[in-house]
């Protein structure tokens, strides 16, 4: 992701953003409430570490060299550019994050993550041809507060606009799509974005797409307001949930077989584990209020 990603928010009195520092929902924190409350407290509330793994950090290097492919001229834009703006990237990111420079063993275990990496950008570019494309919009921070005063927030890959005005958002995936009863959740997200993009902008983008760069496919999903207003219920339904959990202390582990890639095994009751008090400002951190003064 971006380091300086460009922040779009409705008007404010500041330029600057109006919510920061503000607890939000993303999608993702949604997804780690959905499958399990006490993953979501251990993360949001918290807010402890978690090490680097290989594929969310290839992740983050595709998405920083997409990005920066667009900084170039349209006719430049191709296969032997993106590869060429890996090293110089991967270097960045090691700057940022020195954490994740010692995800491997030698140079020849780098070497063959670098390489995946390429080939899910040559994926790329059997998907779309970005010298055709002038994005709107990339590395978009959204944040929008909702009539009940849930405040959300999401990061749009990238945001095309056509002649005619129509939108279409486009979020990058370095995984494979997912099988036909996993699909949910991606189109949640994407739900989830039309609905950022639609209170920003007051337009219902005409197309969202998920690139998978894992596997060569693509998720599109047309939204209209109906469905946008049914996300919404479910956001302000799942912030209520939360809600309720911070001011009672109380977030239960759920298992499933997502608890393999938890990095929390060992402060969770299901796996022996032991968790930490709830702290004590917890609900202050959250919600901005005292535990019990709501
Ligand atoms: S190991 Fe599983 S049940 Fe325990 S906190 Fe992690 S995701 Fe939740």
């Amino acid at each position: 992701m971006s380091a300086s990603p460009e922040v779009l928010t409705r008007p404010a009195p500041s330029p600057e953003r109006p919510h920061a520092g503000r607890a939000a929902l993303s999608p993702s924190r949604i997804n780690d409430f959905k499958q399990c409350p006490l993953l979501f407290r251990l993360r949001t509330i918290d807010r402890l570490p978690e090490p680097p793994s290989p594929a969310a950090t290839r992740g983050t290097l595709v998405h920083s060299v997409l990005e920066r492919l667009f900084d170039l001229p349209a006719g430049e834009r191709t296969v032997e550019s993106a590869r060429a703006l890996l090293g110089p990237q991967w270097q960045e990111l090691c700057e940022r994050e020195p954490a994740v420079a010692e995800l491997f063993a030698d140079d020849a275990e780098a070497g063959a993550w670098l390489r995946g990496a390429t080939t899910l950008l040559e994926t790329y570019f059997g998907l779309e041809d970005p010298r055709r494309l002038e994005p709107a919009g990339r590395e978009m921070l959204c944040e929008v507060e909702l009539p009940s005063g849930v405040l959300l927030r999401g990061i749009v890959d990238r945001l095309d606009v056509a002649r005619d005005g129509a939108l279409r958002v486009v979020d990058y995936k370095t995984g494979r799509s997912p099988a036909e009863q996993f699909a949910g959740s991606a189109l949640f997200q994407m739900r989830f974005y039309a609905l950022l993009i639609w209170r920003l902008r007051g337009v219902v983008p005409r197309r969202l797409q998920l690139l998978y760069l894992g596997d060569g496919q693509v998720l599109t999903y047309d939204p209209d307001e109906a469905s946008l207003l049914a996300t919404e219920r479910t956001v302000e339904a799942v912030w209520a949930a939360i809600r309720r959990a911070t001011l009672a202390g109380e977030f239960a582990p759920r298992t499933s077989r997502l608890c393999d890639w938890c990095s929390h095994q060992a402060l969770c009751p299901s796996f022996g584990g032991t968790t930490p008090p709830f702290p004590a400002d917890g609900a202050e951190r959250l919600l901005g209020v005292e535990a019990g003064s709501a």
